[in-house]
């Protein structure tokens, strides 16, 4: 009876049973009217929970990488300067897309588990004519949340258009997406929105589109160009029929129900349990004796949690203990660091039994690769902060 595993990765994440329950239909006709008004009604639910009444969603088969590459190859014309923000694997992913659409980009790197100060990036802005500012809510690479209402700020003052990479953050961190100006939200299905993977998720201002609509060049990139994608999410929105690519029918009826209950469970409520969430493991393996990537709680992700391994465990033999007793882990994803740390995600539906277990497996393991700690000081954490 070891094949009931609870998957405490950073994505994809434990399912809603709702959710889930709800693709198992048969399939309807894009066109149904039926399918029509959930498409109308999940794309105004997405903006409802960027929290931008205002901008303008898409939702498109894909996945995380596509919504990046969209936003990047509608608004990038060739040599615009752009400046990607990067707290590690994601932010030079980023830099990579933008380069494809012939942006001239910088770079501004943090130390690895840190946060790039706000004064050096508004020093690097100050100094240069940056058309593209972009950064990742949460890395997953190295569980670190960067200030994303201060980097917006930013933005605003210097009239510099942004991207927020939310793969790892949306539905989980918080995010004011019209208040605090950011241009782009980008994110996909697979994590703290709650629908299996399949979905490229994106919310863009008005002054997104702007900017999009007065391109000089025509978006090179035909499967993300927004000029065969718009309309077809304005027609849904005005409830009429229409198509370019099939839509993913039954993972946008999932949508549907996921954002659903992530706006009934009150956005408020909903970041306040990924706090908990997060301070909980946090300090779970923290009294474990282990280090975190994350050096510090304010710029600590409440989505996922990146721990050193103690020195000398092998990597390998952890997880598969881990996974032995029911629980899956994700290892490093930094290329040059990733035995030496591993990735708990704890976003979306996670609650106390998910935490509790998943701290207990992994001091299971701990002690099985001859780690010394007294076992339960870790859960006691959870019970303590959860
Ligand atoms: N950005 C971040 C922050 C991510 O965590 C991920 C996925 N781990 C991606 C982008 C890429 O998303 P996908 O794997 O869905 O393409």
């Amino acid at each position: 009876m070891n094949s009931r595993k609870l998957l405490m990765i950073p994505g994809p994440i434990e399912f809603e049973n709702e959710v889930l329950q709800s693709m198992a239909i048969p399939t309807l006709s894009h066109i149904d009217p039926d399918f029509i008004a959930v498409f109308e009604n999940s794309l105004k639910l997405l903006k409802d929970v960027c929290q931008c009444p205002s901008g303008q969603g898409f939702i498109v088969a894909g996945t995380g990488t596509l919504a990046m590459d969209m936003a990047a190859g509608n608004l990038v014309e060739a040599g615009d300067k752009v400046l990607v923000v990067s707290t590690g694997y994601f932010g030079l992913r980023y830099a990579e897309i933008l380069k494809r659409y012939g942006a001239d980009v910088d770079i501004l790197e943090s130390e690895v588990g840190h946060i790039v100060p706000i004064d050096d990036i508004e020093k690097q802005i100050k100094s240069n004519n940056y058309k593209i500012l972009a950064f990742t809510h949460v890395d997953t690479s190295t569980a670190v949340l960067n200030d994303a209402k201060s980097i917006e700020a930013l933005g605003k003052k210097y009239n510099v258009l942004t991207i927020l990479d939310g793969v790892c953050s949306v539905a989980g961190e918080e995010i004011k997406q019209e208040e605090w100006g950011i241009d782009v939200v980008v994110t996909a299905s697979q994590k703290a929105v709650g629908v299996p993977p399949g979905l490229a998720l994106v919310v863009a201002s008005q002054n997104a589109i702007k900017t999009f609509e007065n391109r000089k060049s025509p978006v090179s990139n035909y499967y993300s160009d927004w000029t065969n994608w718009l309309p077809i999410m304005q027609a849904y929105e005005n409830r009429q029929a229409s198509y370019f690519g099939t839509p993913p029918v039954n993972l946008i009826i999932a949508l549907e129900k996921s954002l659903k209950l992530i706006l009934n469970e009150g956005l408020e409520n909903r970041f306040n349990r990924h706090k908990r969430a997060g301070k909980a493991m946090r300090e779970a393996i923290k009294a474990l004796g282990l280090e975190l990537f994350s050096k510090n709680d304010e710029t600590a992700a409440n989505t996922l949690t990146a721990p050193l391994y103690p020195k000398n465990m092998d990597a390998k033999a952890f997880l598969q203990i881990v996974g032995d007793n029911g629980i899956v882990l994700a290892g490093g994803l930094l290329p040059e660091l990733k035995n030496i740390y591993f990735r708990i995600g704890h976003m979306g539906s996670v609650n106390k039994a998910d935490l509790l277990a998943t701290v207990g497996v992994i001091e299971t393991a701990l002690k099985r690769n001859g780690y010394k700690h007294e076992l339960g000081i870790g859960t006691a954490q959870v019970l303590k902060h959860f």
